[in-house]
């Protein structure tokens, strides 16, 4: 893996904000600010068709986040009025989250992958599904007096809900309505449903949201209206990228390079390390539960220091590793997995 985004890497090293750049012609990187996140920013692109442009992933609906990609556009020549589309890799906050205002701003249109908006439809009656997920803690295992803060509250459900829904749906092999035609869509579901990548065979670029990051693995969790199996579609979406060999990696966080097949190979083992780590716990467990399993795995700070979101996403990513074995054939027996029909698609919450 080579690291073409020096200046970037230097200021994720410095923990500062990256620069403005041109990473190709017609095409800039715009980090936005993502408050009180380990992952500090954003990168926005905004790619150029004439008097027209595209923006991936605004980011994160900040005051400064706003300014950030108002300052972005500046630099890149451009301004709202030149805005025609808005694309958003995934719906999560950190890219989704400012469409809704950008989209108010310039009159744009907002794209989504095909597959992400079952799930954001799914936020439509909190309470049930805050109620839902409670359920769903109990039967993994989770002890009463932690249940509050790993299962989904209804005040998160409904920030979800507030985020901008598409008018434009894009999947495989679409070519996104700006910029020439040139952005294909790579649909690549693991990190969320619907995630999708894009691609730029003349500008040799893949922008890979947070499918593929340089430093650290996406998160990959079992959710309830969710994928039924999201590890299978994850290391599946990574086989699917082997074909970009030479193209610059332009990821939504951290920093650029080259060399994803590297990439795509090191992630797929670390998820298989990650599955063997869960098989040997399953094997030394008498009644595991999916929260006996996570707190006996390897986690960075230690599964005691997790709280709150990182706890929810440390049982969810467990569950997913579960389901991952089950539909593997490993028939294991833990309870609060979805029940996966020969398709793949869920049959049973
Ligand atoms: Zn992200």
């Amino acid at each position: 893996m080579e690291i073409t985004g020096t200046l970037q890497r230097q200021a994720w090293l410095d923990k500062v904000i990256p620069p403005v750049e041109c990473v190709a012609e017609g095409l800039w990187s715009v980090p936005v600010v993502f408050p009180r996140n380990p992952m500090r920013y954003t990168l926005s692109y905004i790619i150029l068709d004439g008097d027209d442009c595209l923006v991936v992933d605004p980011g994160f609906d900040s005051p400064q986040g706003r300014l950030d990609l108002q300052a972005g556009l500046r630099t890149a020549g451009v301004g709202f009025r030149n805005v025609t589309g808005i694309l958003a890799t995934h719906f999560h906050t950190d890219h989704l989250g400012m469409a809704g205002w950008l989209r108010d701003e310039s009159g744009a249109w907002v794209a989504l992958g095909r597959a992400e908006k079952r799930y954001i439809s799914a936020f439509e009656d909190p309470g049930d599904e805050s109620a839902a997920d409670r359920a769903r803690m109990r039967t993994w295992g989770v002890p009463e007096d932690r249940i509050r803060e790993a299962a989904m509250s209804v005040g998160g459900l409904m920030h979800l809900k507030h985020l901008a829904d598409a008018d434009l749906r894009v999947g495989d092999g679409d070519t996104v309505p700006v910029a020439g035609r040139r952005l294909t869509v790579v649909e690549t579901p693991g990190h969320t449903p619907g995630h999708i990548c894009l691609r730029d065979d003349s500008r040799e670029v893949f922008i890979s949201g947070d499918h593929v990051l340089p430093r650290i693995s996406p998160n990959v969790s079992l959710e309830i209206r969710g994928d039924a199996d999201p590890l299978r579609s994850c290391l599946e979406s990574l086989d699917r990228l082997e074909a970009d060999t030479h193209f610059e990696v332009l990821p939504a966080h951290e920093y650029r390079f080259r060399g994803l097949p590297d990439r795509v190979r090191h992630l797929k083992s670390l998820a298989l390390e990650r599955s063997e780590e869960v098989v040997q716990e399953l094997n030394a467990q008498v009644d595991p539960t999916v929260w006996t399993i996570a707190a006996k795995l390897s986690w960075s700070r230690g599964f005691e220091s997790l709280g709150n979101l990182q706890l929810r996403l440390a049982l969810s990513e467990t569950a997913a590793h579960l389901q991952y074995l089950r539909t593997s054939g490993f028939d294991h027996g833990i309870e609060g997995l979805p029940a996966v029909s020969r398709t793949g698609a869920s049959t049973a919450g």
